[in-house]
């Protein structure tokens, strides 16, 4: 992609940065599907059934650590069994043909934050999509004195962090004070990218809103994998995290996403669960890409559609990052609440994996952020000798993808890598 090159440790971006002043509310669709599982815990458990009518707000699947609201009023016309998740495996979904989307159902309830937030369904998107009730179980468990909330771009280029910072700050402010007021840390951190410094008056609006809060503002380098938790981790902290151990345990920290800190501003104080996603969409191109709000379940191509970019045209559509995302089969796929971002690719823009053998170049080591010799580690990967593999800290690796995107040759470098940790049960 042309508007990336790598650098020693990570990717940089040359584009300047043009973040998105708007985002483009859509209509909803004739029809939706709410998969059962978008999180990492056990699939939700539906309490409706097929032909029932049901109000925007209704509960209609639950779990112990979260709840999965409908986002729209109407019928639901299907209940799938064998739903093929991107998560991997399969789950129930449900599909609900759309009368309206008007909320009616009052919220929150008065039970408390916990249920409220169990309720409202609000999940935390790091490295793994977690509901907020059970990040919330861990950190007051082990007693977590730091909070850091990421507010780094999951894919570079991307805005929707600016535009909560920028245009929603008094639903972040509700947010902050929100987790604050539970965790009560000594310590708390928001990391940005540096480059919102050179827009006029944000910091200023930033720190009148969010120092008096005591959160202190750290700004951090664009450059990817930068948001990723060990390496969020040491900048900050200066701490290296202990890979088999949950941060909470290990630090006594938590990492919040600021997309959780606006989802729970909206929940208690505006009274909003979670049953909306912005998404940033790419078309082609980074210098290409807007943001939309979207009714969860609506499907992929619905919103192509609307955007006007031409379906037919599309080689690949990748969820979740330009670099490290993951490939989608079908673009009638719903918008999750794990789905961020949708990459589109043209014909003619899709690198073919190969079965090359390496040239020994090292440019996967010289990219690596966390230091790692992906070439060794793919090639005992491969040839399934894994112990090697461990000798080459295969665990260390954060699947950012940097390797396999400088590899001239194309070798698949992450699949191989991942292949090497399911065979070591390394998750
Ligand atoms: S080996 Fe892992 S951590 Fe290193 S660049 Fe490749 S995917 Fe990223
Ligand atoms: S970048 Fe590709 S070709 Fe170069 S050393 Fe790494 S695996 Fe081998």
């Amino acid at each position: 992609m042309r508007d990336l090159s790598f650098s020693s440790g990570g990717i940089s971006v040359n584009l300047l940065s043009s973040y998105p002043e708007k985002v483009k509310n859509l209509p909803f669709p004739e029809k939706i599907t709410l998969p059962l599982k978008q999180d990492m815990s056990p699939q939700l458990s539906s309490i409706r059934k097929k032909k029932a009518k049901i109000a925007a707000g209704d509960v209609i699947a639950t779990g112990p650590d979260g709840s999965l609201i409908s986002p729209v009023s109407g019928e639901i016309v299907n209940v799938i069994k064998d739903f093929k998740s991107h998560l991997g495996g399969k789950c129930s979904a449900i599909e609900i043909l759309v009368n309206d989307i008007e909320f009616s159902v009052d919220f929150p309830t008065d039970t408390g934050f916990l249920h409220n937030v169990i309720k409202g369904g609000i999940v935390d998107i790091q490295d793994k999509v977690l509901f907020l009730a059970k990040k919330i179980e861990m950190a007051q468990k082990n007693k977590v004195n730091t909070l850091i909330v990421n507010g780094l771009e999951e894919i570079i280029a991307n805005g929707k962090n600016y535009f909560f910072l920028q245009k929603q700050i008094n639903v972040i402010k509700q947010g902050f004070e929100q987790v604050i007021n539970l965790f009560k840390p000594n310590k708390i951190f928001l990391a940005i990218y540096s480059d919102y410094r050179h827009i006029d008056g944000f910091v200023d609006q930033l720190n009148s809103s969010l120092a008096p809060l005591g959160i202190k503002i750290v700004f951090l380098k664009k450059k990817y994998p930068q948001h990723k938790i060990p390496l969020l981790v040491k900048t900050i902290l200066n701490e290296e995290l202990e890979m088999d151990k949950p941060i909470e345990e290990s630090l006594h920290t938590t990492i919040l996403d600021l997309e959780t800190i606006y989802h729970l501003g909206l929940l208690i104080n505006n009274k909003v669960p979670y049953r909306e996603k912005i998404v940033t969409v790419i078309d082609g191109d980074i210098s290409n890409s807007q943001l939309v709000k979207v009714t969860i379940g609506t499907p992929i191509h619905y919103i192509l559609e609307k955007l006007n970019i031409d379906t037919k045209s599309i080689s690949k559509v990748i969820i979740n990052g330009t670099i490290s995302g993951i490939a989608i089969y079908d673009i009638n796929y719903p918008i999750t609440k794990d789905i961020g971002s949708i990459f589109v690719l043209k014909k003619g823009q899709v690198n073919t994996y190969s079965d090359a053998v390496c040239i020994k170049c090292g440019l996967c080591v010289e990219v690596c952020p966390m230091g790692l010799m992906p070439l060794f580690i793919f090639g005992y990967s491969k040839t399934k000798q894994f112990d090697f593999t461990k000798k080459f800290y295969i665990e260390k690796c954060i699947e950012c993808g940097c390797c396999a995107y400088v590899c001239p040759v194309n070798i698949p470098l992450v699949q191989w890598i991942k292949y090497g940790k399911a065979n070591l049960n390394i998750k």
